[in-house]
């Protein structure tokens, strides 16, 4: 093989990863391309705020806005060292000024805003100026009646900015709820992990709720709540999976599969025509706008994997009937196995 010629010196850092959970080593430019889902055992690996806008999006459509928004020390507060160097830290080893990027793209053709978490920037920490972008998404999409998206990772409420990280709570609930009376569309995404306040608030305010397969999803870590009440927590606490099977999230979406799925739920809940169309006419349209891997084809794997059984054929079905197909959440399903 051609990697033997190499001694681990010689290869450039970041040319493997190693699955964290099989511990297969991956070639990362192929882990990429596999949307960081782990080909051996299909863990989905933590992707970057520019590889999950390329999964998720039409190629080359996403415009982002408000990239000049920064956070600001208003505490004063130091730890080990003060928040303002940590920010600036942060910001030149991620890149982006902020935990939160939003924009607007097409997926499939259809105009969308969008809104990534980083989770590598300060545990992805709900401060500020996360919640004034989350609002502002909200508000972009209201203004254009466009569906939002918006993809979470987070640790919680960003400790630096005290209570003003908690209003950001207040403040983009009370955004959700206007873009909900106004009849808006909104789907979250939750990855792991989505915790604390951004779970307590905007996180878990949508109309439908996807995680990603094994993302941990909850309020406090499972660590805390075993140390509190002392006793052993139950297998797959606070896992997509766990929560599936309690209501708690409406599906579980494997990563390559989640541009055609919410493609779908934004044609079943916000459908653009009148017209019901059946699932694979809407999909080879679609196609003529996508790029990357045939949405037909992600379709099929999904059926194929069982992640999404049903889907297929009630969607288009079931949207021509509804009068108000807005308000309408889709059936909860039985629990189903969301990894591939
Ligand atoms: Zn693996």
């Amino acid at each position: 093989m051609a990697w033997v010629r190499f001694r681990k010196k010689d290869m450039p850092g970041g040319l493997w990863t190693k699955c964290p959970s099989c511990e297969e080593t991956i070639f990362s430019k192929e882990l990429s391309e596999n949307f960081q889902v782990c080909p051996k055992c299909s863990h989905h690996l933590t992707c970057t705020v520019d590889e999950r806008v390329r999964y998720t999006l039409d190629e080359g459509s996403f415009e982002e806005l408000y990239t000049e928004l920064k956070p600001v020390d208003r505490l004063d507060f130091r730890d080990k060292t003060s928040y303002a160097e940590k920010l600036e830290k942060t910001a030149e080893k991620v890149k982006r000024l902020e935990a939160m990027t939003i924009g607007t793209g097409t997926l499939h053709g259809r105009e969308v805003v969008l809104g990534v978490m980083n989770f590598q920037f300060l545990g992805g920490s709900m401060g500020v100026v996360v919640g004034e972008k989350v609002t502002l998404a909200v508000e972009i999409a209201m203004e254009r009646r466009l569906p939002l998206v918006l993809v979470c990772a987070s640790g919680g409420a960003r400790m630096h900015e005290g209570a003003l990280s908690l209003m950001q709570m207040a403040k983009t609930c009370a955004a959700l709820g206007r873009f909900a009376d106004a009849g808006g569309l909104y789907l979250a995404v939750l990855t792991n992990p989505t915790t604390g306040g951004v779970t307590a608030s905007f996180a878990t305010m949508a109309d439908v709720i996807i995680g990603e397969p094994g993302a941990l999803i909850g309020f406090a870590g499972p660590r805390v709540i075993q140390n509190t009440i002392k006793q052993e927590l139950p297998e797959g606490f606070q896992r997509s999976e766990f929560l599936l099977a309690r209501g708690q999230i409406d599906r579980i979406v494997s990563r390559p599969q989640l541009k055609d799925q919410l493609f779908l739920l934004m044609e079943f809940l916000a459908p653009t025509s009148d017209e019901a169309r059946p699932v694979s006419e809407l999909l080879a349209a679609a196609s003529r706008s996508t790029n990357g891997h045939s949405p037909t084809e992600g379709a099929e794997a999904a059926e194929g994997a069982g992640a999404d059984d049903g889907a297929k054929n009630r969607l288009p079905e079931e949207s021509g009937d509804e009068e108000t197909p807005k308000k309408k959440r889709p059936r909860k399903k039985a629990k189903k196995n969301g990894k591939a």
